[in-house]
């Protein structure tokens, strides 16, 4: 049996099986698994040809079925592809630019020309048309990809991190493919399956649509980006292609509610629903249930320095609208480790914060040993051998049956008149609230006041007395401000640095 290392082993043998089946498709496009696997190649001689082998690369295209040649495309010319929101701040794009030196930027037509003048002294920059018209170079592809280690790096995705200076989570084939076999197998996918692309390609929220149609076959759909302002478009856009699995951010799946999508189309085909990246208020599953009672709801868990996910939780009960839904347990592979302040593992019950051992922990950050050094070292309760952890930054406990639940960030967790409170236990319960569509709490640590930005239907005396009746007095916001939407960021989670930004000066 050949040892598979990379997703482009996974990608080739399905090419084998299935090489008519359509692997990525958009409105005015789409590729089988034959047509991604040789322009992927194409794309990965001519980097090749070009002398840019095994070199980080940017990949500045707006989304589209191409980026996906230009990912696999960097990999078989045993590169590291890094996707950039190309409507971000080009200061920002100048940071990213700095920390990962690319050699190559991948872009579309309309974007080369500023790329050209921006980095074009220090870096070739080219179309992916470009690059897709080139000719296939076969022994050159199988030579360097032989020489492709599971420990090398697959791709970067720069985070913004609560500071907001973006740092690169630097993932390697082995994290990649060890999370792609997982929730392949662990949630059956086949052929026959399909997925609704909704995250980002920079956003790690996007690495299953990427990843489960090499290695099950299945297809992967991207919608414009557009649709998701009109997620009744959506919903007809699932059910016209008979979607089986969404994998999308709670924020997309509460607009569906709140825009009352399932009045006008209720897509029964779709037998999966996984969320991840923050926490979906019960109320709003409550609401998915009522129209799509049959799928399997999934709550995963993880940062992207864990690939997409380190815990998962497989809905089978009710809960109650002020309830969180756990996180589960740990995915195959992975350690969950819950630590108290003094590096000791926390009891039953007792809140620590949750530190991840495994194979789907990212290398560190791109070019910046001191940022890696900070967050990933050695696990303190293993005294026998070297084994690498991540700390999350995010608080969790466990309860009798070992099933982990969400308690907040750590920096969310504040001290308030000797008192501590958890932000994220205040929005649960106002979020719960049925004429409550988002809620957000800040503290403002100066005047020690705790800020609630929310988006509803209600007035504040409504609001008041309910905070008055469910909160304990020393939690109630001291301050209500009511927005007509509350600003996600690119990412589609609620967008607490602006929010800090514009609210606590
Ligand atoms: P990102 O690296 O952008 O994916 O953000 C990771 C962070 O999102 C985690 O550290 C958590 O704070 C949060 N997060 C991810 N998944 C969940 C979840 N299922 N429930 C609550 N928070 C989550």
């Amino acid at each position: 049996m050949k040892m598979k290392i990379t997703i482009l082993d996974y990608l080739e043998d399905i090419e084998k099986k299935y090489p008519q089946k359509v692997a990525y498709s958009e409105l005015k496009n789409e590729y089988t698994f034959k047509q991604i696997t040789y322009l992927s190649k194409v794309v990965g001689s001519n980097i090749i040809k070009m002398g840019k082998e095994k070199t980080p690369i940017m990949i500045y295209m707006r989304k589209s079925i191409k980026c996906i040649a230009a990912f696999f495309g960097t990999l078989y010319a045993g590169g590291v592809y890094c996707p950039i929101d190309v409507e971000m701040p080009i200061e920002r794009v100048s940071h990213i630019y700095n920390v990962l030196n690319p050699q190559v930027i991948i872009c579309d037509d309309d974007l080369v020309e500023q790329a050209k003048r921006k980095w074009g002294d220090t870096c070739i920059c080219i179309t992916i048309d470009e690059l897709l018209c080139g000719f296939l170079d076969i022994d050159s592809i199988e030579k360097v990809k032989k020489e492709i280690c599971s420990l090398d790096l697959m791709y970067v995705l720069f985070t913004s991190g609560s500071t907001g200076m973006p740092k690169g989570v630097a993932i390697s084939h082995k994290a990649a493919v060890d999370f792609a076999e997982w929730i392949s197998e662990k949630y059956g996918f086949v052929y026959s399956d399909s997925l609704c692309n909704q995250a980002p390609l920079y956003f790690d929220a996007s690495i299953p649509d990427v990843l489960i149609p090499a290695v099950s076959g299945a297809t992967a759909y991207f919608p414009p980006k557009m649709y998701y302002s009109f997620p009744k478009k959506v919903l007809a856009y699932v059910e016209e292609k008979k979607i089986t699995t969404l994998i999308w951010v709670p924020s997309a799946l509460r607009t569906v509610i709140d825009c009352h999508a399932f009045e006008t189309c209720v897509p029964n085909s779709v037998k999966r629903i996984i969320f991840c990246g923050e926490v979906f208020p019960s109320k709003y599953l409550k609401e998915w249930k009522k129209f799509i009672p049959d799928a399997l709801y999934v709550n995963m868990y993880g940062p992207t320095e864990t690939t997409y996910a380190c815990t998962y939780y497989d809905i089978h009960e009710d809960f109650d609208v002020n309830e969180n839904i756990p996180l589960g347990k740990a995915c195959e592979n992975c350690k969950i480790i819950l630590l108290d302040e003094k590096d000791e593992e926390t009891k039953p019950n007792v809140v620590g914060e949750i530190c991840v051992v495994g194979d789907c922990l990212s290398s560190g950050y791109y070019n910046d040993d001191e940022k890696t050094n900070n967050s990933f070292g050695r696990n303190p309760l293993n005294k026998n051998w070297y084994e690498r952890m991540y700390r999350t930054g995010d608080l969790a406990y466990r309860d009798e049956n070992n099933i982990l639940h969400f308690v907040g960030r750590k920096d969310f967790q504040i001290k308030k008149m000797g008192y501590r409170i958890e932000l994220g236990e205040i929005e649960t319960i106002i979020n719960a609230h049925e004429k409550i569509s988002t809620a957000c709490c800040l503290y403002d640590p100066e005047n020690q006041k705790i800020i609630l930005l929310y988006k509803g239907e209600i007035g504040e005396t409504e609001l008041k007395s309910y905070i008055d009746n469910s909160l304990l007095q020393y939690m109630r916001p001291d301050k209500l401000i009511k927005l007509d939407q509350i600003p996600l960021n690119p990412n589609g989670k609620i967008d607490r640095v602006y929010l800090k930004k514009e609210y606590m000066r």
